[in-house]
């Protein structure tokens, strides 16, 4: 019987992994330019992180958690998200009592059972970053110019890309905007999908990212959380808006942004492109300035965001050309079946890979001509050992671009200069 994968978890496959190790390497470079140090919580953790982090009644936890009992029934979860991690984390090792601004990034796979469409997996993969310990608002359009240069960097700033920005208040904000919200969407409760009916009474800001045509046109016209502001989240928001002005980031006020998870407060943002379809997001984030006290630390106010590495791929491979880097350098061919030519290949093949080439042999025992075609598609040089060059002491070395050979002293195979084509 023949086992497959499980639905929404996907293989990366060697022809792909190119493209996601140069997007890890830009993540991690942009993010560390940035001044951010890499973090690396478990995968799995306690249930209750999540349920009290990211909030017991939102879809992600209620629906979406993969939850099940260790071998004493103790409730752990895969990870939906890395927020939650990483602030237990600052708490269980208490980084925040430094004092100092703790700057941290992420990447990894993330859990969630969700329905399987276009850049939507039930494994995916997610980068991010969190800045704990300051209210500073230079922070929160410092975590927003990162994003877009992030996508500058990976030459994606062209796609159609949107930043849209609001501002959903503190947690004394909350209660009033609520009851606000919860009687404009009971005066058209009728006008609601099924669904909404119900949040519209449990949870009345889901409303306003509901997709559904009906809910949207009464989400238009409803209260805006940002014309619910304290004086205090009013200040932040104006000056968050003053620096993206000075970074000259354009952004979209969008008082229907709400983002899904429960610990937000102050300034949400999502940056989205028009090329991706109806799963539009690319990354998205905010202030999360009560989430450390809730997980048992001290009041530290923190900004971040995560985004999907599949979303980016998806992207990139609408832009790819002909991939170079997935090149080796070179493929050895060893003519015929000569014991001593073999072992001459052989430690030619380790002396090049010792000397830091990418190199591989012909296993396939394949005809001469036969191994050239398979070699020009996997490498830039073909290395050719048959019986008459082993006698001179020598290889045939092949620049495929530019069908140039030359023959090479097998001792010097390694010195750097002498392939023909080489720079
Ligand atoms: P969230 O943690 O829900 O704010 O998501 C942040 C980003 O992660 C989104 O903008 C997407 O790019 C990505 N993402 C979230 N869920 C998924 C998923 N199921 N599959 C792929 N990417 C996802």
């Amino acid at each position: 019987m023949k086992v497959e994968s499980v639905r929404g978890m996907r293989d990366v496959l060697p022809a792909e992994v190119g493209l996601w190790q140069r997007l890890e390497r830009e993540i991690r470079s942009c993010f560390e330019r940035y001044a951010y140090g890499e973090i690396r919580p478990p995968v799995v953790e306690l249930a209750e992180l999540f349920s009290r982090g990211v909030g017991g009644d939102t879809d992600l936890v209620h629906k979406e958690m993969y939850v099940f009992p260790d071998r004493k029934g103790l409730p752990l979860a895969l990870r939906p998200e890395a927020t939650a991690s990483v602030v237990r984390a600052f708490v269980e090792h208490g980084l925040h009592a430094r004092g100092d601004l703790a700057k941290l990034y992420y990447l990894g796979p993330m859990f969630r059972y969700e329905k399987p469409q276009k850049g939507r997996q039930r494994q995916f993969h997610q980068y991010g970053v969190e800045a704990l310990g300051s209210l500073d608002p230079a922070l929160d359009a410092e975590v927003i110019d990162l994003a877009a240069q992030l996508m500058v960097a990976l030459g994606l700033e062209r796609q159609g890309l949107t930043l849209r920005l609001n501002a959903i208040g503190c947690a004394a904000d909350r209660p009033p905007y609520k009851a606000a919200l919860a009687t404009y969407l009971g005066e058209h409760a009728e006008q609601l999908c099924a669904d909404c009916q119900r949040r519209a009474v449990e949870n009345p800001m889901r409303v306003l990212d509901c997709k559904q045509p009906r809910c949207r046109a009464v989400s238009k016209d409803a209260p805006h959380s940002a014309q619910h502001l304290c004086g205090a989240c009013a200040r932040h928001f104006g000056e968050v808006k003053t620096y993206l002005d000075a970074l000259d980031l354009a952004y979209k006020e969008d008082y229907t942004l709400v983002r899904g998870l429960d610990y937000y407060t102050r300034t949400v943002f999502e940056l989205c492109s028009d090329e991706l379809g109806a799963q539009d997001a690319l990354l998205g984030g905010g202030r999360y300035d009560d989430l450390v006290s809730v997980l048992g630390g001290p009041p530290t106010p923190a900004v971040g965001f995560a985004g999907g590495m599949e979303r980016l791929v998806l992207l990139l491979q609408g832009l790819a050309g002909e991939d170079e880097t997935r090149l080796l350098d070179a493929v050895l061919v060893p003519v015929g079946d000569d014991p001593a030519v073999r072992s001459a290949a052989v430690d030619a093949l380790h002396r090049l890979r010792v000397a830091g080439r990418t190199a591989d042999m012909e296993y396939m025992a394949r005809s001469l001509r036969k191994a050239m075609q398979v070699a020009a598609r996997r490498a830039r040089w073909v290395i050719i050992l048959g019986p008459d060059e082993l006698e001179r002491g020598e290889v045939t070395v092949r620049h495929l671009a530019s069908a140039q050979e030359a023959a090479v002293p097998l001792a010097r195979l390694t010195e750097p200069g002498v392939w023909p084509g080489s720079v």
